[in-house]
């Protein structure tokens, strides 16, 4: 197998993480003989002070023409009071836009190790592993007409989805549930909106494609609530634009903490993908980041660019593996008296790499 993998690393803590996570892919292609041809481009703030624009036409060029795109964070405090289409985080707007993405992929799950981080009670957490699929090019965020008119002092904003735009994300969100437990929860505001029907009405549709998932509909409200109260019931959540962005948040309390969350965002010429942390420059060049959503963001590489499952549940399970066996980054030992072995981002990267090794040449292990 051969990838061709563009990394932008971009500012703060991006670089730090992605050298650990790309390090562990590494040794998996290492391992199964399988070619990673890497190539490294400027995004964000550190291309704003190189190019004087957050995403060169070269890195554009670059990822357009790779198999995937591994994006660390961008942001910088200094380039806070730049105008917002010329700030770091244009550079990534601009590349997603570029990509084409429709469907962003948010895996929610608690690790039992660190319950003690969730706000959550161990018991409600336990053993819960929900993927959001969040529509991400249409609905309330880019449906036209949009404005606010100072002169009359109203602003408005457009609920907008064609059939077509929602069956293809339901159907990534189907196939995936299909590999899955086999579960689908459809979330929309059915009562009240009338997008919220055509959305329902063509999940129905595509749900006759694939009779072997169980489909549910919950309305946006209950679910808001119904997601922290019995997490274990998901399985895949697919969603609109808006109630993506607010429920995947929400739900990122059931892993107790930002630097353990991975994301994925597929469908379009090349598939994106990134933790879902920022760039933390409060931590940024001290060793102390966690680089474990990074290395998961790896691990979804492989499943979803490469067709890798064994490979990506390996590194997946080594994760788990490691936090077993009591170690940790700072964030994660933060309210853990238990006297846990706190590392490093690097040695944290060379732990997940070891255990790894182990997994794959040992899978039992
Ligand atoms: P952030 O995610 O960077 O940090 C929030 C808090 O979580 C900080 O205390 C940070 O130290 C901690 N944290 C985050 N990731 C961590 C990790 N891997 N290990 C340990 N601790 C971690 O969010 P923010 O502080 O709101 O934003 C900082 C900058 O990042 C801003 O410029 C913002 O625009 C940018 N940002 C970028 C992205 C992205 O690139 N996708 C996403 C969010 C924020």
């Amino acid at each position: 197998m051969k990838l061709k993998i563009l990394v932008t690393a971009g500012d703060g803590i991006g670089p730090e993480v992605t050298n650990e996570a790309v390090g562990v892919l590494r040794e998996v292609a290492d391992l199964g003989g399988h070619t990673l041809e890497i190539d490294s481009r400027r995004i964000g703030g550190v291309a704003i002070v190189n190019d004087g624009t957050p995403l060169p036409s070269d890195t554009l060029d670059a990822a357009l023409a790779s198999d995937a795109v591994f994006l660390g964070a961008v942001g910088g405090n200094e380039f806070n009071s730049l105008p917002p289409d010329k700030r770091p985080e244009a550079g990534l707007l601009q590349l997603r836009a570029a990509l084409g993405g429709f469907a962003n992929l948010r895996p929610a799950f608690a690790f039992k190790e660190l319950a003690v981080n969730s706000p959550l009670r161990p018991e409600i957490v336990a053993d819960a592993d929900i993927l959001f699929v969040r529509e991400l090019l249409g609905g309330l965020y880019f449906g036209e007409p949009r404005k606010w008119n100072r002169e009359t002092g109203e602003a408005w904003n457009t609920m907008r989805y064609t059939r077509d735009e929602v069956k293809r994300v339901a159907r990534i969100a189907f196939k995936l549930a299909s590999r899955r437990r086999k579960k689908l929860t459809s979330v929309d505001k059915a009562n009240v909106l009338e997008v919220s029907q055509l959305w329902r009405a063509t999940v129905n549709d595509v749900a006759a494609e694939f009779p072997e998932v169980t489909v549910e509909h919950q309305y946006v409200d209950a679910m808001s609530m119904h997601l922290m109260n019995q997490p274990r019931n998901y399985d895949v959540v697919l969603t609109e634009n808006l109630f993506g962005d607010i429920l995947s948040d929400e739900s990122a309390v059931i892993t107790g903490s930002l630097g353990m969350l991975p994301s994925a965002t597929i469908g379009g010429k090349v598939n994106l993908y990134e933790p879902v942390h920022g760039s933390a420059p409060d931590i940024a060049g001290k060793g102390l980041a966690n680089p474990l959503g990074a290395i998961l963001t790896a691990a979804l590489i492989l499943r979803h660019s490469a067709g890798l499952e064994a490979e990506a549940a390996a590194i997946e399970a080594s994760v788990r593996k490691v936090l077993e066996q009591g170690y940790r980054t700072s964030d994660l030992a933060r309210s853990n008296p238990q006297g846990f072995e706190v590392l490093s981002t690097a040695e944290m990267g060379e732990k997940v790499r070891e255990t790894v090794k182990l997994q794959l040449l040992a899978p039992s292990r």
